[in-house]
């Protein structure tokens, strides 16, 4: 197996190669040669991680013997506080939840980003090299990647994230993380600043010189082939013939997830793609045209998207992988921000997927009902999919994923239920710790010659 891009099928790269660079040069995300089928029946009775490794070792297994994936799998779920690591909870005769909020920071990008930093752990250990991190933050992604990189070997890691404008959980999450290659940097400015100055500093020869750069984001295909691995597990557990998903959805990195599980023969029948207020993905879906809007601040801000990066791997394959047109669709859209799709392109996605769009008050009406219908508190990224599941009617079982813990949207939980939602004994040890972090001003050069100082 080797990797090929979004907008050219001709590239041939390793899976190392891919796991560094992240984003492919011509701008086009890494998708496999062709997919692996797993016999899922071969899965039955396994445990997460034996699952784990069956669905993800044909993805690497030219780079890493089967034996080091079991010590890598080991140490990335060993920390999680639930035995079954993805717990399926029954609501009644055929809606389930899949809680994927049991890592160490309390949102599903745990299960993807701790396997992540094992990962380039036994690569840089490997290869005697080292890298660093950069990356910007409104929230769950900066804890949760800072959390799977500390304290190791020959990786520095700075995260920036706009100066007193996340809660005070997500900010304790990082800045409590005291080892020595952690670096938070809390910006005199907004999240689009952080954004913007991480992007220049990708670009910068003098950094580069310095030490090789890296980032955390959801396209890097390491990411996706872990998250593949609870839709497996779910249907195993449930042991029906057919499956629905329902995934709340911002830059598509989940629900794609779930498609590759398809692509592997997972007998998926529907899969729904829930946005809140930015419906870009939902409007293109029925409309047959990618039109972007400004972003809007919602309940589920970690759904506040316009672009869905991962999106571009579902046109891929949905054009038979043609790249050229691929090349010619996204650089349109780059630039003007407005395509109509081609009619067998939409045609292919409708297949699968459905759409749905999920306004703030809707959301908090679905918390305040399935506490009280089904005494089950969600979050507000994970009630816009149970908003959907509640009006779902299918003969297969149906299982909606729980994003993150309700405490980490305390204010959310406290408008629509009127009560605090209890905060899990690891979260709330956090407000006794000691913080470290540095407070910079908007100013690109200053942020580099922290991080130069640093390294
Ligand atoms: C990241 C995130 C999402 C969106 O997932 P994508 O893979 O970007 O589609 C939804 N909910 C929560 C809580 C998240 O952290």
């Amino acid at each position: 197996m080797h990797y090929l891009s979004t907008r050219n099928k001709n590239k041939k790269e390793s899976f190392v190669n891919i796991l560094y660079e992240g984003l492919s040069k011509d701008g086009g995300l890494y998708l496999p040669s062709s997919w692996p089928l797993i016999p899922y029946e071969t899965l039955k009775n396994k445990s997460y991680k034996e699952v784990a490794h069956d669905v993800i070792y044909p993805f690497l297994k030219d780079d890493i013997d089967a034996d080091s994936l079991v010590t890598i799998i080991d140490k990335t779920y060993e920390n999680f506080h639930h035995k079954e690591v993805a717990p399926l909870v029954k609501l009644n005769k055929n809606k389930y939840v899949l809680e994927l909020f049991y890592g160490p920071t309390f949102s599903f990008k745990d299960y993807a980003l701790q396997f992540l930093g094992n990962l380039f752990d036994y690569f840089i250990k490997n290869n005697k090299n080292n890298i660093t991190f950069l990356g910007a933050t409104s929230g769950d992604t900066g804890s949760a990647a800072i959390n799977a990189l500390k304290g190791k070997k020959n990786i520095q890691v700075f995260i920036l994230h706009p100066y007193e404008k996340i809660s005070k959980v997500q900010r304790l999450q990082m800045t409590t993380v005291l080892d020595n290659n952690i670096h938070n940097i809390a910006l005199k400015g907004n999240f689009d600043d952080c954004q913007r100055i991480v992007k220049k500093l990708f670009l910068d020869n003098d950094l580069q010189n310095k030490t090789p750069l890296s980032a955390v984001n959801s396209i890097n295909w390491a990411r996706l082939i872990a998250q593949v691995v609870y839709y497996f597990w779910s249907y195993i557990k449930l042991d029906q013939k057919k499956i629905n998903f329902i995934v709340p959805t911002g830059n598509f990195g989940n629900v794609f997830s779930a498609r590759i599980a398809k692509y592997m023969g997972l007998p998926i029948e529907q899969l729904h793609i829930v946005t809140n207020a930015n419906d870009i993905l939902h409007r293109t879906i029925n409309e047959g045209r990618m039109f972007l809007n400004k972003v809007e601040k919602t309940y589920s801000p970690s759904m506040d998207i316009q672009i869905s990066s991962n999106f571009e791997r579902q046109l891929f394959e949905s054009a038979n992988r043609d790249s050229d047109l691929i090349n010619k669709i996204m650089l349109s859209f780059l630039k003007t921000g407005d395509e109509v799709l081609p009619d067998n392109l939409i045609k292919d996605i409708r297949l699968i997927y459905n759409s749905h769009s999920v306004s703030n008050t809707e959301t908090l009406n679905t918390i305040r009902k399935f506490t009280n219908k089904y005494n089950y508190l969600s979050d507000p990224h994970t009630a816009t999919g149970l908003s959907v599941l509640e009006n779902l009617i299918s003969e297969n079982p149906t299982v909606s994923l729980a994003c993150a813990h309700p405490a980490k949207f305390g204010n959310v939980i406290k408008a629509a239920t009127g009560k605090e939602a209890k905060l899990p004994s690891q979260i709330d040890n956090i407000f006794d710790k000691e913080e470290k972090m540095v407070i910079l001003d908007n100013d690109i050069q200053i942020v580099k010659n922290h991080i130069i100082d640093c390294i």
